[in-house]
């Protein structure tokens, strides 16, 4: 065997799992077909939140007037903001390389393709052996071939190519990723519709949540098609022209769709070599990632399990530390600290509020709703909101949901309060940090709904 372990895919999990191999002393060859970094650093994440920070200076210019700021007629040289960006990503792309081969990693540039469970294929010239192969390949958006003019859509990869503002865009999907790019694109000026399917956007958070979030896109002056889905795409004299389900016509420089993912298992040998996939195509593995044949295991979005960028580092860190350090590490799939990059931002820990009345009948609801100081004299309408959830059985907080400036930070925060199995005896006895808004999480007196009583 050329190796101890191949790596497929350099992004988030592929290149943990390769660095702590690499330290355990293991002989390690990683294979990457695009950029190292993956989705997160060089189409994810970050470039993505650059974008987030760049279109928030819009509402900062707007709330700065009542400040005694004049600031007049701000504009945004799309072209600058591309290229400062897209040099950060190179920058850090050069630290994944530089971090990879200092920890003694083998780079290797090209698709990989396996021939059996030890053999790999790179470009289908150059073949490496390895005795553990880690399937690490993410995943892609997904599209619907079955709309007419699919193909004059563009998704998220595209999005970060974009050489100009589009001026006029339909975003479609009101998950994650629909939400984050259409406020970014409403911000940074563009007339945005988002055409989403179900009655509020992001299905799966906590009701409540949605519908804040719903209600600020649209008061943010999003227009918000609802419960409708694109049935055609044409070109126009002047552009794109969209068809909805209720008969509707937009208009449209930029259709972007942002429906989903899956995962990249495609033109990868594992139906050749008998790898297990499940319905939805992602690899199956047990709970410590892996395969159905011994050798081979995956991490990150390829299993579809939390595609969230920790959690494949996370994946790929315990892998690494299973096999070659002798451990036995159980990732938690639960208890999953998450933000959304809308404007406003959306922080999250735990078990939304219909999912813990399933779990603890006997549920405490603390709520509150206010207008953040800095908006007293801003003028801004937004309203920051945050709701604890106590299983009044034993005082434990179980789900923490936060809309407004900051509340993805306090998330992570909460998260590790959480994971303590923090009380909300502990929260009363913490003494307020003044004037925050944070403050309000340990000032909430009295439930708002007392479930079971
Ligand atoms: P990836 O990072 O996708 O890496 C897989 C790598 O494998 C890629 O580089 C790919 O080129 C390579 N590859 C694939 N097939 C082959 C092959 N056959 N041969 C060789 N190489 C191959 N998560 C967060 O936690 N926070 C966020 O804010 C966030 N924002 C996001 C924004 C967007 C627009 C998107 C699309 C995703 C975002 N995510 C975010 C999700 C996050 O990017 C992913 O969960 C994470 O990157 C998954 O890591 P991974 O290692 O599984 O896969
Ligand atoms: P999501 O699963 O979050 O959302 C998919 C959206 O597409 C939903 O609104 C869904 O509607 C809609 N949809 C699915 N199929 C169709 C269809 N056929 N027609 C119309 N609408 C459809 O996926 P994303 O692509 O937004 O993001 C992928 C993952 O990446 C996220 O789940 C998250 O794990 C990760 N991510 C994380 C970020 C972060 O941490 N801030 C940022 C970006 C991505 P419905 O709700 O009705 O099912």
């Amino acid at each position: 065997m050329n190796y101890d372990l191949i790596v497929i895919g350099g992004g988030s999990g592929g290149v943990r799992a390769a660095r702590i191999a690499a330290g355990y002393g293991a002989k390690v060859a990683l294979i990457e077909e695009y950029r190292l970094g993956g989705t997160c650093v060089i189409r994810g994440c970050v470039p993505k939140k650059l974008m987030v920070y760049a279109s928030r200076f819009a509402v900062e210019f707007q709330e700065s007037k009542g400040y005694g700021w004049t600031v007049d007629s701000p504009s945004l040289n799309w072209g600058t903001l591309k290229r400062n960006r897209d040099r950060e990503v190179d920058r850090l792309e050069k630290v994944y390389r530089e971090n990879l081969e200092k920890s003694g990693v083998v780079i290797f540039e090209g698709h990989a393709r396996m021939l059996d469970a030890n053999t790999v294929f790179i470009n289908e010239q150059e073949r490496l052996s390895g005795k553990t192969i880690l399937i690490a390949t993410g995943a892609q958006p997904v599209t619907d071939a079955s709309i007419p003019g699919h193909e004059l859509c563009i998704d998220s990869n595209d999005f970060f190519k974009l050489d100009t503002q589009p001026r006029r865009v339909v975003v479609q999907g009101s998950g994650y990723i629909a939400l984050e790019l259409a406020c970014v694109l409403h911000h940074l000026g563009s007339e945005v519709r988002l055409v989403y399917r179900s009655d509020l956007v992001l299905r799966g958070f906590d009701q409540e949540l949605r519908q804040q979030l719903n209600d600020e896109l649209k008061h943010s002056g999003m227009a918000m098609h609802h419960r409708q889905v694109i049935t055609k795409i044409e070109k126009s004299p002047n552009g794109l022209q969209v068809q909805l389900e209720n008969g509707a016509s937009l208009s449209a420089d930029v259709v972007l769709k942002a429906i989903g993912r899956k995962p990249n298992t495609e033109n990868l040998g594992l139906e050749q070599i008998g790898i297990r996939l499940n319905e939805d195509g992602a690899i199956a593995v047990t709970e410590h990632s892996q395969t159905n044949l011994a050798n081979i295991y995956a991490v990150g979005d390829v299993t579809n399990r939390v595609n969230l960028t920790p959690m494949a580092i996370r994946e790929g860190h315990a892998f690494a530390d299973n096999t070659f350090g002798g451990k036995a590490i159980t990732v938690n799939h639960n208890l999953v600290p998450t933000a959304v990059f809308t404007t406003p931002e959306l922080g999250t820990v735990g078990l939304t509020e219909e999912q813990a009345l399933a779990l603890y009948p006997r549920l405490d609801v603390y709520k509150s709703s206010f207008r953040p100081l800095k908006a007293t004299v801003s003028g801004h309408a937004s309203r920051t909101f945050f709701k604890l959830l106590v299983n009044r059985d034993n005082d434990e907080i179980v789900g923490f949901h936060a809309i407004g400036p900051d509340t993805g930070e306090m998330s992570q925060l909460l998260g590790v309060a959480m994971q303590m199995k923090v009380t909300k005896a502990a929260f009363d006895a913490t003494l307020a940090v003044h004037p925050t808004a944070a403050e309000e999480l340990v000032t909430m007196r009295s439930p708002s709904i007392q479930h079971g009583l």
